[in-house]
């Protein structure tokens, strides 16, 4: 920035920085397996599939500015009030509307220190002051986060599922966090990954009981449509009241309102993701640590692998790209020494197993 130059953004902008997403191609490598986005290997489903397809019969229809299909469908699914839902592009959308409608300069955003990157930086965009607390054993710490929580405490965000560790706190210890909250502070439980979870509502019931707790969900992971960008939020009346004011009233296409509301009335598509997802991981985790390379008992769709230190890591990805095979480096999340390896299909599980296998073999000859 130079001194000379008079247009500026608003403060706090400057300070963030760029988010990455997942790598998704090796240079000289045909066909790699990406590993690196928490995706759904098996896609969307079909009846989504269809949907999209029809949406080309509208393109030139504005598409309706109150969701009320896909909310009412959201409702169904989960058993919820449709008229607590407000649905965004991807749940990135809904987290951004929450700091730019109830966090500013002065205000200090939570999260948790190997939480979701989007939660400094939507903080930063509002010009409120993101505030990392420590974890204990790579798991949120609901002591820590209280015990950081004040009176400029607006925003207190826990993906739960967490990426990238993988692990979850139980619903007694989440419902401690909204009881203990100041009481200007909200609670977004962000639950990205929660339908891997099985029985799991993603802290539904919590958002129907207070008035201070907000649920972030997405289509991007087990409903396989993270490339059309779909997520919602649940949340007390006033807050859906503040968010509808502020949100674009066209953010949504038809396209994507009409592919999430088909490909959340399919069940059968969901339960067999989830349970290929349980199987597998299992299966990853296990011929992991037979390797040499543990991890947490992880809840979603990802495993978060540990190696010595930073180098042995950045060591085994540098392996794994010239195997073709894409994992996602985490040390931007404070996790040097890790890799987080998304649950693929059995093929990408087993490729992925044996090159971390081989990597280590190799390093150990040495
Ligand atoms: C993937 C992910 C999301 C989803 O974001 P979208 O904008 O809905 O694609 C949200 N939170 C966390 C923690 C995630 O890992």
């Amino acid at each position: 920035m130079t001194d000379d130059n008079p247009i500026r953004p608003q403060p706090g902008i400057l300070d963030i920085a760029l988010y990455e997403g997942g790598a998704a191609h090796v240079a000289g490598v045909e066909n790699a397996v990406k590993l690196s986005s928490n995706e759904n290997p098996f896609g969307a489903s079909e009846a989504a599939r269809v949907a999209f397809q029809r949406a080309v019969h509208n393109l030139h229809r504005y598409p309706p500015t109150d969701h009320a299909a896909l909310r009412a469908a959201i409702g169904e699914a989960h058993g919820l009030d449709p008229a607590r839902i407000v649905c965004g592009v991807g749940s990135d959308e809904i987290i951004g509307l929450l700091c730019q409608a109830y966090a500013g300069p002065g205000d200090e955003v939570v999260h948790t220190e190997h939480g979701f990157l989007m939660y400094p930086i939507y903080a930063r965009a509002a010009g409120a002051t993101p505030v990392r607390v420590p974890e204990r054993e790579r798991t949120a710490d609901v002591d820590a986060i209280l015990a950081a929580c004040g009176p400029k405490t607006r925003i207190v965000f826990l993906a739960n599922p967490n990426n990238p560790t993988g692990t979850m706190i139980g619903v007694a210890e989440v419902q401690r966090l909204a009881e203990g909250l100041p009481p200007r502070a909200l609670l977004v439980l962000d639950g990205a990954y929660a339908e891997y979870v099985e029985g799991y509502d993603g802290g539904a019931a919590l958002v129907e009981a207070r008035q201070n707790v907000v649920m972030t969900r997405t289509f991007s992971k087990i409903y396989g449509l993270g490339g059309l960008r779909i997520g919602w939020g649940y949340a007390p009346r006033h807050v859906v009241d503040v968010l509808n004011r502020i949100r674009g009233p066209f953010n949504l296409s038809t396209a994507q309102l009409d592919t999430a509301e088909a490909a959340v009335r399919d069940h059968d598509h969901v339960a067999r993701c989830r349970a290929e997802n349980t199987r597998l991981r299992a299966w990853l985790a296990e011929a992991l640590a037979e390797h040499g390379v543990p991890s947490d008992t992880s809840t979603a769709n990802f495993v978060l692998a540990r190696f010595a230190d930073a180098a042995e890591a950045e060591a085994c990805d540098a392996f794994l790209k010239a195997e073709g095979l894409i994992v996602r480096r985490v040390a931007g999340y404070g996790l040097p020494h890790c890799l987080r390896i998304t649950v693929g299909d059995e093929a990408s599980c087993r490729r992925v197993a044996h090159a971390v296998g081989r990597f280590k073999a190799g390093e150990a000859a040495q």
